[in-house]
């Protein structure tokens, strides 16, 4: 598989008319990194470790790479890509090829960082995994905004699909569809668990420039409670607590706040898909049509797509004057945002260039 450099003929201009903006080639036709170096601390899930995220902008054409900084890491470094995934029992894990050396829970800073338009940056952990912060990807998002986005010289690639390709286990499957509208990338996802509390959810997603932050990045994982005693046998869940998931029982939520959507349970779900497919390693301009699909049948699915030269080219963002229109006025915009009022005294206290939240 040799996508990340692909032979002229298939890599296809879009046509200039091509409707814009678009997500999969961003919002913004040019590559983006992070402004500044942000940073921030919290527990991993699964070992229970505190943990010290730092994220850092990236050449243009890096991707986002994932660094371990800790001793036992050794300084291993893995491209953000879904042939270096080994593990998704429970979340999705990633390995230095040449050492070995793992980092788990990539999928929420990877769905925050496709989100909000990050091609290129650095993400460095200074333990076995992703710190889990509150469950959901808010918290990488306002890192991320925080730090602000830059535009890059080249243009955005994205993954355009342009075959149907499908995996499935049972009555679970995922797939992967020509987009419905011109380099958009959509979902359709439903679940349905035994669980009278969360029990059978569907929803429909367009991913528009803001709309992960809105609809997705909020909504927290979640796990049940008889299960709690078997994952801490296997070593796993050992940093969960009411902070970090919603612990379901049969019909009752026990986390004391209760949901924040009616539907959390789905658009966490959608959130996963998001952060799995991003490890595509560009915007995907596809279609996504899912039932009671996870992390293993979400990477299965790009492994099967890959697989199939014809089902997918790479395309490239029109010309550069119009990408330039594009930032422009994408600058302007980002001129008027505000942070929410939740998040104020967080920003304001962004003294240096690196803020740091304690989780
Ligand atoms: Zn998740």
């Amino acid at each position: 598989m040799n996508w990340t450099s692909p032979a002229p003929d298939r890599l296809a201009p879009i046509a200039a008319s091509a409707a814009l903006p678009s997500y999969a080639l961003a919002g913004a036709a040019r590559q983006h990194t992070l402004r500044s170096v942000i940073g921030c601390e919290g527990v991993g899930l699964h070992s229970g470790l505190r943990v010290a995220l730092t994220l850092r902008p990236a050449e243009p054409g890096a991707g986002i790479i994932f660094r371990r900084t800790d001793a036992a890491g050794a300084g291993a470094a893995m491209p953000a890509r879904h042939d270096h995934v080994v593990d998704t029992r429970l979340c999705t894990v990633l390995a230095d090829p040449a050492s070995g050396v793992r980092i788990g829970t990539v999928e929420h800073i990877m769905a925050a960082l496709a989100g909000q338009g990050i091609d290129n940056a650095v993400i460095e952990v200074s333990g076995p995994e992703v710190p889990i912060m509150d469950g959901s990807a808010a918290d990488f998002v306002f890192l991320i905004d925080a730090a602000g986005r830059v535009a890059q010289a080249p243009v955005r690639r994205a993954i355009e699909v342009l075959a149907p390709v499908r995996v499935a286990d049972g009555d679970a499957f995922a797939e992967l569809l020509p987009a419905r509208e011109p380099d958009l990338f959509s979902l359709d996802l439903e679940i349905d668990f035994a669980a009278a509390a969360v029990a059978r959810q569907e929803r429909r997603f367009r991913m528009l420039p803001g709309a992960f932050a809105a609809e997705l990045s909020r909504a927290r994982t979640f796990g049940f409670a008889e299960e709690v005693e078997k994952l801490r046998a296997l070593g796993l869940a050992r940093g969960g607590s009411f902070e970090n998931a919603i612990v379901v029982s049969g019909a009752r939520i026990l986390n004391r706040e209760g949901l924040r959507f009616a539907d959390e349970f789905v658009r966490h779900k959608m959130l996963d898909v998001v952060g799995d497919l991003a490890l595509a390693g560009m915007p995907l301009a596809a279609h996504f049509h899912g039932r009671k699909c996870g992390h293993r049948l979400n990477n299965q699915l790009l492994h099967a797509l890959f697989a199939r030269p014809e089902a997918w080219r790479v395309i490239e963002a029109p010309q550069l004057a119009a990408a330039e229109a594009e930032d422009r006025a994408e600058d302007r915009a980002e001129e008027r945002i505000e942070p929410a009022p939740a998040l104020r005294l967080a920003a304001g206290s962004a003294a240096s260039e690196s803020v740091v939240l304690r989780a």
